[in-house]
């Protein structure tokens, strides 16, 4: 007897799930992906994601990458700027890894509406795919592994009993798509501001997403102005040159915290994306972090192997990446959101460094843009 196809249950569609399904199906598993959440509905977010090299290497390898391109907006610059102290460092093409210059841009910026279409319409064609989107799936074989891809309040990881350690920011953070005039399609801005950092992510033809840290409050009170209040609060901060033009989409604001599953996997079962952990959305790492967590158990995932050895093996490869970008976003976020005046002189010092020194600015740009734990490692091609 031919000997039976290995079982996943993937719960949680998001772009976490539904790459992670995609991945394991390519692999020969038979993939049962469930979601409360219609397909209508899943794809509805208005969020843009910043993507990285690390992710690009993944959809590539996965045949997403092609199809991608005509929904990704590349940049081939991103500038620092820290409002406090006046620093400013510019990443440019020249400050990439020599593996990631043939790509011609430093990221991307993808919208989420072409990403979810695409990751379900390839899912839905899968023949090792079983959609259970908005209705109940069928019970998990006993012998399944079960991917817990719920997001950050995951009902899947309260089940299993494992514990969160979780950091609530003072800040939120506000998401907003707008049309800018002054704008260069090719240059990203993170700007550090004593209430919290700014980001401006170019999407095409002259507009942008801002994502705008605060005290949480004022998130809140920001999201609940008029179309032309908005804008004019927001002309205030946005870098010399830009200058908003129009509203595209109703602003959002959500809390933000840095929370952290104690334990990845418990039994045949395993913790991914925003399900295991999630952090400041500064620098622009959550997604990426999450896809790489589909990279690692795409790598584990063995179909001759029991899934309990499965999920022990992902457990324990995740942690390191997982706390370095956490650390690290934290710390950003704690260094960059005051105006203590030593702490504005060291930033001032650390950027002209940065800005002198080429060595510098391509030791964090590989951190950003290919994830920590590839500092110590030669990159794949
Ligand atoms: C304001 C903001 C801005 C951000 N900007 C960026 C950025 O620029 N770049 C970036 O990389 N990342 C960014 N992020 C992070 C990014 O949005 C997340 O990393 C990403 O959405 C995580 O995807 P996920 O699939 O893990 O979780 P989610 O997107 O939360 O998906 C979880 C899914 O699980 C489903 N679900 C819930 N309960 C169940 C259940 N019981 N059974 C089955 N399914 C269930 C939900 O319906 C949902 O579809 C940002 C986040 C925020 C809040």
């Amino acid at each position: 007897m031919a000997p039976r196809s290995p079982f996943v249950h993937v719960l949680g569609a998001g772009p976490t799930g539904s790459l992670t399904a995609f991945a394991l199906a390519q692999k020969g598993y038979q993939v049962v992906l469930h979601d409360p959440q219609s397909a209508h509905n899943l794809q509805s977010r208005s969020r843009a994601y910043a993507i990285t090299h690390s992710s690009r290497r993944l959809l590539d390898g996965l045949g997403l990458w092609s199809p991608l391109k005509p929904a990704l907006t590349g940049f081939e610059a991103l500038e620092l700027r820290d409002d406090a102290s006046s620093g400013r460092v510019r990443f440019s093409l020249s400050d990439l890894n020599s593996i990631n210059t043939d790509q011609g841009t430093i990221g991307w910026i993808l919208d989420h509406r072409p990403l979810m279409r695409l990751l379900l319409q390839q899912l839905h064609n899968h023949a090792n795919v079983r959609l259970y989107l908005g209705s109940p799936p069928p019970e998990a074989p006993s012998d399944a592994l079960v991917v817990a891809a719920d997001g950050p309040g995951s009902p899947t990881r309260s089940h299993w009993r494992i514990p969160v350690w979780q950091h609530r920011y003072r800040q939120g953070c506000l998401t907003s798509k707008v049309a800018l005039r002054g704008a260069d399609d090719a240059t990203a801005f993170e700007l550090f501001r004593p209430e919290g950092p700014l980001a401006v992510l170019p999407l095409d033809s002259g507009t942008a997403q801002v994502v705008w840290s605060a005290p949480f409050q004022s998130c809140e009170q920001r999201a609940g102005l008029s179309g032309s209040a908005f804008l004019d609060q927001l002309a205030a901060v946005l870098p010399q040159g830009l200058e908003p033009d129009l509203l595209l989409d109703t602003p959002r604001a959500f809390p933000q915290q840095w929370q952290l599953a104690r334990r990845f996997s418990r039994g045949r079962g395993v913790l991914i994306g925003e399900a295991a952990h999630r952090c400041h959305p500064v620098g622009g790492q959550g997604l990426n972090l999450c896809w790489r967590d589909v990279e690692t158990l795409m790598t584990v995932a063995d179909p001759t192997l029991d899934a309990e050895v499965i999920a022990r093996r992902y457990g324990k490869r995740r942690w390191l990446d997982v706390l370095a970008v956490g650390i690290a976003t934290d710390l950003l976020v704690r260094l960059f959101s005051n105006r203590l005046p030593p702490l504005c002189l060291l930033r001032r010092i650390t950027l002209i460094m940065m800005a002198r020194m080429q060595v510098l600015r391509r030791i964090s740009l590989r951190a950003m843009t290919d994830g920590p734990m590839q500092l110590l490692r030669p990159l794949p091609e």
